[in-house]
């Protein structure tokens, strides 16, 4: 580890209670935390994390599909050092701005798509999407159309937990007892190649999907309807690759409504699929708005942004009214240290040929993973790269999936992390994730411990009756 000495036990401990008595965690099962508590990772060097005990993984998940450039990079902890101590932080509201801000709206607008060159800043993939909402609201307001209001989301989808960005999130435990702003929110079924209806073709089956879309738009009405937001791929709701010609021809059916297309690429941006941006290069599509965070700044500091297309810049850009004032906006938009952690980790992605890695290797984990499929539970392998995901079942002609309580994905996650490799578990599905620096020794290496982790978990759930 090239960070600091491990903890002593008793750090580790008194750190561990200060956890568990203070910190609320996200995302995390109540019913057994007070007692589980937390692992306390506390230092990281490229493809490996360590805990407060000293135990040492590869990191499967870069830390929440975010530390695209691996872990422990000096050089974007110095240029955020640099930046902090020369000007940790200052406005950009009221014609204010920052050089790594600047700097950094003028290098995305460079990579992304060529008609997107406008960039609204954020600190997160949440803020990216609610922020996304209330200037596409804004942009048909003042084109006077304020009944374009309703957002077509799908299910499964996931795009943050701000309220409106958990609205539009599909994933339905993810807003167990919480409310939601269903009014502004409709949701499409996902595209689940694996589940699809029984004797349907793929291309039949993406025929289903944008004729259900069209439906949709009919039942609402195009003048009711703001604007269509999908993930690429779709990432917390189990890695579902969309049939092919998916999302081209669900962006024809907006072009055709006047609605817009919106890309949350918080996941597939900046490397994961082989690309900067997997909308254009991979999926063949021209979004007005793309959402990224995570990679952009491979998770050394919070950073979230919307790209914008100039032709919605040239109406949110326009004076008119209240002085022409754009009324919206983070103390935290632009933040100087964030900028500069994301130019310093673009440029390592584009110096190391990041990108070209993903190209080269995602197929040979695609390839490996597949292999673990002769498991008992291991019904479906899938994704795309360095975004990939193992569905577990109890049967896989029927695709029945095992009850609740068996815990199948835990289980896994496990297993494999006691023989060293972190993966995340979602329910039923494990998910794997990787910093884009791993070779194809790493993979393999991976791929026997989730060989050996499958295999320990298949036997205890036969022990414990579940299969
Ligand atoms: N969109 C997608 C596709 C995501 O996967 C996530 C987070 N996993 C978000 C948005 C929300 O990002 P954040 O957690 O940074 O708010």
């Amino acid at each position: 580890m090239t960070t600091s000495t491990t903890r002593t036990e008793l750090d580790a401990q008194t750190l561990w209670r200060q956890d568990r008595d203070h910190f609320i965690h996200p995302f995390t099962d109540y019913s057994t935390f007070h007692e589980q508590g937390c692992d306390l990772i506390t230092d990281s060097d490229g493809i490996y994390v360590q805990d407060a005990h000293g135990n040492r993984f590869i990191d499967g998940i870069a830390g929440l599909w975010c530390v695209n450039v691996g872990h422990g990079r000096a050089e974007i902890g110095q240029a955020m050092a640099d930046q902090a101590t020369r000007m940790a932080y200052f406005s950009t509201f009221n014609n204010l701005s920052n050089a790594p801000a600047a700097e950094l709206a003028a290098k995305l607008s460079e990579l992304a798509p060529a008609h997107l060159n406008h960039v609204f800043y954020s600190c997160g993939g949440s803020a990216a999407n609610d922020a996304t909402i209330r200037l596409v609201h804004y942009y048909f307001n003042r084109l006077g159309k304020p009944n374009k209001k309703r957002i077509i989301s799908r299910n499964n989808a996931y795009h943050g937990t701000t309220y409106m960005a958990a609205t539009l999130t599909g994933i339905a435990s993810n807003n167990w007892e919480f409310d939601t702003l269903e009014h502004l929110v409709t949701h499409l079924s996902e595209a689940n190649c694996y589940r699809r209806p029984e004797g349907m073709s793929e291309a039949e089956y993406c025929d289903h999907l944008v004729a259900e879309f069209e439906a949709t738009v009919e039942r609402i009405g195009a003048d009711n309807i703001a604007a269509f937001i999908a993930e690429p791929i779709m990432g917390a709701g189990g890695v579902l690759v969309a049939p092919e010609g998916y999302h081209a021809r669900m962006q024809a059916v907006c072009r055709a409504n006047d609605i817009l297309f919106i890309a949350d690429e918080v996941v597939t941006g900046f490397g994961r699929l082989g690309h900067f941006f997997a909308s254009e290069k991979v999926f063949d599509t021209q979004p007005d708005i793309i959402n990224c965070a995570k990679g952009l700044s491979s998770g050394y500091a919070p950073l979230g942004a919307t790209l914008i297309s100039d032709e919605l810049f040239e109406v949110l850009g326009t004076p008119q009214g209240k002085g022409g004032v754009l009324s919206t906006g983070f103390t935290y938009s632009g933040h100087p240290v964030s900028c500069a952690a994301a130019l310093k980790n673009i440029e390592i992605i584009e110096r190391e040929g990041i990108c070209k890695n993903v190209r080269e290797v995602g197929p040979y984990l695609e390839e490996r993973l597949k292999t673990l499929s002769h498991h008992a539970t291991v019904g479906d392998v899938r994704g795309s790269h360095f975004m990939m995901c193992l569905e577990n079942v109890a049967d896989k002609a029927t695709k029945e999936l095992l009850p609740v309580e068996a815990r199948v994905g835990d289980r896994v996650a496990f297993e494999a992390q006691q023989r060293g490799l972190i993966i995340r578990p979602v329910g039923h599905l494990n998910i794997v994730s990787p910093p884009l620096i791993w070779t194809r020794d790493t993979i393999d290496r991976v791929v026997d411990i989730l060989d050996e982790a499958f295999g320990a978990a298949t036997r205890t759930l036969r022990e414990d009756g579940f299969l």
